[in-house]
């Protein structure tokens, strides 16, 4: 066993993995050490330097997609100090075995891996909305400090969002690892700290207040959703939560006052920075329509945040709206067997909806998929072309005709446009074929293979379109 000791987070791990990579040094073969001062592989006793070996390394050509990269960079943020022991496994099965073992949801290391990726972007997602800071005023001017309890070592993952937004003010966040200050130019590390040593109260606090009386939707009223999103161990460090009860009390009257004044486009709700994570954390602020509020939750698209090709399907369904991610039900298997026909990887394309909530209607205890309104796709439009503008594909590959209706902005019908690529402008191509969904509800044999041929073909095209 040889004892890899590394320095500097995610990226003293790449480094050294990619050497050891490259020496094929298998997973079970290391243990890695992450240290904090020097990264080095203590080898038979013996210390060797990374530079030496990796000028010495043989070459190799790493296949490994920017996709895990960035949820590997995620996971690296986890508690679990089994996470690096992961990291290499997944990297080297990716590397020597199956470079499209990230699809195999079945796999328990990728499973593993998925879970760890979510909690730390749950968590990191929690930190951006839940930091408050308190004004400490100084002669040398105002410093701003905020005390937070994330559930993974996660300051150095948000750190950018907050000297992003809050680039002109001098701040402090502390949590129990570690804090930071931003000075106005650079951010500079520290120890951790308790909560009996964090800021108190001060006079932003009633600022907060009136802000997040003005925001709070009293339609989503969900005690125990807000508890679970909102642990009560946060509570204490959010002025606004001393407001919770007095507007619960007041909703009903305010719930009328919404729904008059209820805007016609998603668009009063996309954030001004518009890259795909900042989009996925605004969706549940969304309530131009009444059908999130009804769903479980909106569901976002996923996938290649730089893909060419485009999928956009019609809505979630009861699976996709349970667990959140799109294509994951029937129709998603479906799609699955015609993307593995096709070679593409789910990592390989971005899939999204047109509509962002699972519509349906109630029959007992059954819920039944409802086709959204030309109206609904129109108010929900606005978080696609917000999704279409991160991507940026060449190619858009719409399943059904309500896919059709919020790409093209009009109505067509499938027979007027099938096998035909249209050029929209802008560089963008759209392809319109069947929805998987559509494809399992047909009864007749041979009407549903031949409707499946169509879905295969046309997905075909697109791909080798998004390749040219
Ligand atoms: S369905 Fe779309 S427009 Fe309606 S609330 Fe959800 S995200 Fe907003």
């Amino acid at each position: 066993m040889r004892t890899v000791s590394f320095a500097d987070g995610f990226k003293g791990w790449r480094n050294a993995a990619r050497v050891l990579l490259a020496y094929k040094i298998a997973p079970h073969d290391i243990e890695w050490q992450e240290d904090g001062k020097s990264s080095a592989l203590l080898w038979d006793d013996h210390k060797i330097d990374w530079q030496t070996m990796g000028a010495s390394a043989p070459k190799l050509g790493l296949n490994v997609s920017r996709r895990f990269l960035d949820m590997a960079e995620a996971v690296s943020f986890h508690r679990n100090p089994e996470k690096w022991q992961l990291l290499y496994s997944l990297i080297w099965r990716l590397t020597y075995e199956n470079p499209k073992l990230l699809d195999l949801s079945i796999d328990e290391q990728v499973q593993s891996f998925l879970s760890m990726e979510h909690s730390v972007r749950r968590d990191a997602h929690k930190a951006k909305a839940f930091v408050r800071f308190r004004k400490i005023e100084q002669a040398e001017g105002d410093l701003y400090c905020a005390w937070h309890e994330p559930e993974h070592p996660l300051l150095a993952y948000v750190a950018p969002f907050f000297q992003d937004r809050f680039s002109v003010m001098k701040w402090t966040i502390l949590t129990p690892d570690q804090s930071v200050h931003w000075d106005g130019s650079v951010l500079k590390w520290g120890p951790g700290c308790s909560q009996e040593e964090g800021p108190k109260g001060d006079t932003l606090e009633d600022l907060w207040g009136c802000y997040y009386k003005s925001i709070f939707n009293p339609a989503r009223v969900k005690l125990k959703a807000m508890r679970s999103e909102m642990p009560k161990k946060y509570w204490h460090s959010m002025p606004e939560t001393q407001l919770i009860e007095e507007l619960i009390f007041e909703s009903d009257a305010r719930v009328d006052a919404m729904i008059r004044a209820t805007p016609a486009s998603a668009a009063d709700f996309i954030p001004l920075v518009k890259d795909l994570e900042t989009l996925r954390a605004a969706l549940p602020s969304c309530s131009a329509c009444d059908l999130c509020a009804k769903a479980t939750q909106g569901v976002f698209g996923m996938g290649n945040p730089r893909a060419k090709l485009m999928l956009v399907g019609e809505q979630p369904g009861e699976r996709e709206d349970e667990i959140g991610l799109p294509f994951q039900g029937p129709a998603g298997q479906l799609l699955q067997s015609v993307l593995d026909k096709a070679s593409l990887g789910r990592d390989e394309i971005y899939m999204t909806n047109a509509v962002k909530a699972f519509k349906h209607r109630r029959e007992g205890k059954r819920r039944i998929h409802e086709k959204p309104t030309p109206r609904e796709v129109g108010t929900c439009k606005a978080w696609l072309q917000a999704e279409l503008a991160s991507v940026k594909p060449t190619v858009v590959l719409c399943l059904g005709l309500t896919a059709a209706l919020a790409v093209l902005g009009q109505s067509v019908r499938l027979m007027d446009v099938r096998d035909k690529v249209l050029d929209v402008g802008n560089g963008l191509k759209v392809i319109v074929t069947h929805h998987p969904a559509h494809i399992l509800r047909i009864q007749d044999g041979e009407e549903k293979a031949a409707a499946l041929l169509e879905l295969e073909s046309a997905l075909q095209l697109a791909r080798d379109l998004s390749l040219a």
